[in-house]
């Protein structure tokens, strides 16, 4: 393989799956460029970040990667969650109990359940976007690939055909490939959208995301928040499941802050992440324990984001071949879904690997298809199970959330994990999660190669090729 031969990307968007693609492309031997419009990685500094939990899965991944000494610096380890009712009882809180992750699933899954902040992930990968690479990661290639990373760099326009991209400022970009990871809202995959006709709106779930961090000084500081600091709960998510109605609250990160998340009734605050809420989350909760209350109270300017169900894209690749999505511009996840930051690093991990095997430019609509094919089931079978998650927490009441609480005080009674047998529902659910939990991306892109890539491969390849071939298929 010729040195000269590295494939162009330009990937749309700084933020986790745009990195992650960064960091994977770049192992695998191409040329990267990544704009992103926002002045700074990790979104503007004014909004304080936000917490992330990231499953076996993810972590893994970034192990891989070489990046868990950084990542554990700079994270909590999850053991489990304990579960509350969002309402309480006679002003007390209602425990319904523990769930504690099986050892034995994170050894097979080789993985951890890590709580870290927003920007603090985002800057650990673009710092490995932008390292230079090892003696073993250039694989006795001389020269070594390249990450641009352009921030102010909002793309405003694209010629999907000539695979080109034209920034605000009016300066134009041209690659091999174009990768979309801007996000639910981005410009990528908006036309891709409207490649496909007239899609519907995204439709509103009728939950809103209030989103804040509270300094551990401050939690700490007040004699009932102390408790959060206190092992197990220290390294528990806490869970209060109510009637439309729910939280989250762990630590997360090196300084051990409590990210705090309510989910509420509302369809009418448009807010992003990226810009403060017009409401105080104090002024939100509605009748809660007083855990919640007390959260709330300390809690500074908050985020809020609305759940929608996103219109699905038939298609994350362009009828030019030379355009993909990934991340949540391919499949939006439901907002502060468990798995939205390790689905879009394995997306960065599976193309990164299946485009190790190619630098043949007439190849690129295959592989991008491939990468469609493969991730979008497993994109698919998440998304439906977060949804499920949302409703199964957010159960209003009547028969289903009576079931609901009766199965988890049992499981709790006889000293079961709260997700436990006794509720077929609930086992279904945590099978599934088991499943998502243990899977490899570069096995994935692998088993493609070996089965597929490969044959197709020797059976097209012109003469001119075949060296590339033999090298790529090492
Ligand atoms: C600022 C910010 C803060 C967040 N904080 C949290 C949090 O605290 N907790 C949580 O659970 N989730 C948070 N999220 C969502 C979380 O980042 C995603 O779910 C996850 O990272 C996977 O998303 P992604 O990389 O596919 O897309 P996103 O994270 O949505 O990133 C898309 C990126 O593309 C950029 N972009 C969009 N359009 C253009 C354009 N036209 N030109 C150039 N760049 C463009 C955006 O600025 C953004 O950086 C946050 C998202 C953002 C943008």
């Amino acid at each position: 393989m010729s040195h000269d031969t590295r494939l162009k990307f330009i990937i749309v968007g700084a933020s986790t799956a745009g990195l992650a693609s960064a960091i994977a492309l770049k192992a695998a031997g191409h040329n990267v460029l990544v704009l992103e419009r926002d002045p700074e990685v990790g979104g503007p500094s004014a909004i304080p970040t936000g917490g992330v939990r990231l499953p076996p899965n993810g972590c893994k991944i970034l192990f891989d990667w070489g990046l868990e000494a950084e990542i554990r610096a700079d994270a909590v380890v999850g053991e489990g969650f304990t579960v509350y009712k969002y309402a309480g009882k006679d002003s007390n809180r209602d425990y319904l109990g523990t769930h504690r992750w099986d050892p034995e699933l994170l050894t097979e899954a080789r993985g951890d359940f890590l709580q870290m902040r927003h920007a603090n992930l985002l800057r650990i990968l673009y710092d490995a976007a932008l390292r230079e690479p090892s003696r073993r990661q250039l694989n006795g290639h001389m020269s070594s690939p390249t990450v641009t990373i352009e921030f102010d760099a909002e793309v405003v326009d694209a010629d999907f055909d000539a695979c080109s991209v034209t920034l605000r400022s009016g300066v134009v970009h041209q690659g091999d490939v174009l990768i979309g990871a801007d996000g639910a809202s981005g410009y990528i995959r908006q036309r891709l959208l409207e490649e496909e006709g007239d899609p519907e709106d995204d439709e509103l779930d009728g939950l809103t995301v209030y989103s804040a961090t509270i300094p551990k000084t401050l939690a700490i500081a007040d004699s009932e928040l102390r408790k959060l600091y206190e092992y197990p709960q220290k390294n528990m998510v806490t869970f209060s499941v109510g009637s439309n109605r729910g939280a989250q609250a762990f630590l997360a990160g090196k300084d051990e802050d409590v990210v705090f998340w309510v989910y509420t009734p509302d369809s009418v605050q448009k807010g992003t992440w990226k810009e403060p809420a017009e409401r105080n989350i104090k002024d939100v909760i509605g009748s809660c324990d007083p855990m919640i209350e007390r959260l709330a109270l300390l809690a500074g300017p908050a985020t809020c984001v609305q759940i929608k169900n996103h219109y699905e894209l038939e298609s994350w690749v362009s009828k030019s071949g030379k355009v993909v999505v990934l991340g949540e511009a391919a499949h939006p996840f439901p907002i502060i879904s468990l798995h939205a930051y390790s689905i879009a690093i394995e997306d960065g991990a599976f193309i990164g690997k299946i485009f190790s095997h190619t630098r043949n430019p007439a190849r690129i609509m295959e592989f991008l298809h491939a990468f469609q094919e493969n991730r979008k089931p497993r994109c698919t079978h998440i998304d439906l199970s977060e949804k499920q998650y949302i409703d199964v927490m957010a159960l209003p009441d009547g028969p289903m959330q009576a079931a609901r609480d009766a199965a988890m005080r049992a499981n709790e009674a006889a000293g079961r994990n709260v997700m436990d047998a006794g509720n077929l529902d609930l086992q279904q659910m945590w099978d599934g999660m088991r499943m998502v939990f243990g899977y490899d991306p570069a096995d994935d892109a692998d088993e493609w190669w070996v089965s597929w890539g490969r044959l197709r491969d020797a059976a097209t390849a012109s003469k001119g090729n075949m060296a590339d071939i033999a090298e790529c298929g090492e």
